[in-house]
């Protein structure tokens, strides 16, 4: 038997015990090297392969292939270079597909149909998120897990659930597979998802057209009332109103409220305290940019719902390089498919490479090939720093750099200045000249003014974290 036929029936052996999406990820272009004197040699294409496999599939993999050989008792892995970019080692499309034809057909018939009282709300509801595919590691753990315990019991376990976190990290995935749960757990029940932006334009035209009547019966008929992107309500006042008497309704016959923000309620700016009160009153829970393990795990089970394959050492630098929202992480492996799909080739560092430095992301790393793996800062120059801050604050760009001495602009500057400092390492100098040509003292001032005040100021301290939040830093 060729060496060669002596893997593809280990692999076929492999592929029932190990996860599909492992399996895709870490056995795609690899290979055979050699058999001699009972030592089988694989060859993998990078050393985070080999460690890997030494970990996890040594076991397996040896007992693969002496079943196909029974004179095999040892292997080896090797990292083999020729297996990358152009992939000379074994595709795995073949033997994907296969399996993908045998399930299909299973598969179909009993996919889930989400009904509801109405028939009209599931269709709100995108049915590709689920909570079986949001990936749980590190910080998004309760987050999780307070969304499964309101599948379960609705209207009981936390209520309201109050979700926030930054841009991209999965708020609206969890929102929406907890409502697709809910309905696959309790089919008559009436579960209605929509933006706060939608709430607002379906109040403006209701009360356009004198007509309310329908805009309550469609919210304050709901067993489970899903809002996301809440913070959407700031200074609306009408809306505010509609939805506070909407939320009692709800809330007082035990009906589950979910909510999501960008910020904790206590940050919410522009809303009226007595909504602020009762967000308060459930569970809240955040989510934040996963570890670069969670990432790893986030682009595999990715991989595997589009199923497509790609090396693990471009998945693996897509996740070290790729920290600021899930949703950029996400973004970057579809252009790297997209782009290789054109090219007729698999995706590869360099793809990834140049796909970051075109969005801005890699800076540092194109600079200094050898240390591709640096980690990047999300805010890189101090007019983004300027920027934000302005906006956090509402006050103007040249309200920070100027001279005017109130205090709704005193302290903004200050942090402008400890942001410069602390997230884009300035020294007092650069600080002094991009704040408008003050001294360096000023700014050094400035900073220390800021560190201490992170000690004994609450509205500092929430100031400060926030605008962290939407730094990404
Ligand atoms: P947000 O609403 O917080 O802005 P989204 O829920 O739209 O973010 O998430 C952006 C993308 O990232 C979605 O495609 C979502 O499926 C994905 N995503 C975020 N977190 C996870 C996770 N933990 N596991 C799997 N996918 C995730
Ligand atoms: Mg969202």
């Amino acid at each position: 038997m060729q060496h060669t036929d002596v893997w593809l029936q280990a692999l076929e052996i492999l592929q029932k015990e190990i996860k599909k999406a492992d399996f895709l990820v870490w056995f795609q272009g690899t290979n055979i090297i050699d058999v001699a004197d009972g030592v089988a040699t694989i060859g993998l294409p990078s050393i985070f392969a080999k460690e890997w496999f030494h970990k996890r599939y040594l076991a397996q993999v040896k007992a693969a292939l002496k079943a196909v050989d029974e004179t095999i008792f040892e292997v080896e892995f090797k990292v083999d270079s020729a297996l990358v970019p152009e992939g000379r080692g074994i595709d795995l499309r073949q033997l994907a597909k296969a399996e993908k034809r045998k399930t299909a057909a299973r598969k179909l018939p009993n996919k889930p149909e989400i009904r509801t009282a109405t028939g009209l709300v599931s269709r709100m509801l995108n049915p590709k998120y689920n909570l079986g595919n949001f990936v749980v590691g590190g910080d998004n753990r309760l987050a999780h897990a307070a969304c499964s315990a309101v599948t379960r019991k609705p209207g009981e376990a936390y209520n309201p659930l109050f979700v926030y976190g930054g841009v991209g990290l999965g708020k609206t995935h969890l929102l929406q597979a907890t409502g697709n749960e809910i309905l696959r757990n309790y089919p008559h029940m009436t579960v209605v998802y929509g933006t706060a932006e939608k709430f607002t334009n379906e109040i403006v035209d209701a009360i356009r057209k004198s007509n309310t009547r329908s805009f309550h019966k469609r919210y304050r008929n709901a067993d489970c009332l899903i809002i996301d992107d809440i913070q959407f309500f700031a200074n609306k006042g009408k809306t505010q109103e509609e939805f506070f008497h909407t939320f009692n309704e709800l809330y007082d016959g035990n009906k589950q409220i979910i909510i999501s923000s960008d910020r904790p309620p206590s940050e919410l700016a522009g809303i009226e305290d007595r909504l602020v009160s009762r967000f308060e009153m459930g569970m809240i829970v955040d989510v934040s940019m996963p570890d670069y393990e969670t990432r790893l795990a986030i682009l595999q089970s990715k991989c595997q719902e589009r199923e497509v394959l790609i090396a693990p050492e471009v998945l693996e630098f897509i996740s070290f390089n790729c920290h600021h929202n899930v949703r950029e992480l996400e973004g970057v492996l579809m252009q790297a498919v997209a782009r290789a799909k054109l090219q007729g080739t698999t995706p590869s560092v360099n793809d990834v490479q140049e796909i970051l430095q075109k969005m801005g992301r890699n800076d540092q790393e194109a600079e200094h090939p050898e240390n591709i793996f640096i980690a990047r800062r999300p805010i890189t120059s101090s007019d983004e720093v300027l920027e934000k801050i302005a906006d956090y604050y509402s006050v103007t760009k040249s309200d920070l750099i100027g001279t005017r001495r109130s205090r709704d602009v005193l302290v903004p500057r200050q942090v402008a200045m400890y942001f410069l400092r602390q997230e884009l390492d300035y020294s007092y100098e650069r600080i002094g000249e991009v704040m408008g040509g003050r001294n360096h003292t000023t700014a050094m001032h400035a900073y220390n003014k800021i560190v201490d005040s992170l000690q004994t100021d609450k509205k500092v301290v929430r100031d400060v974290g926030a605008l962290k939040r939407e730094m990404g830093v």
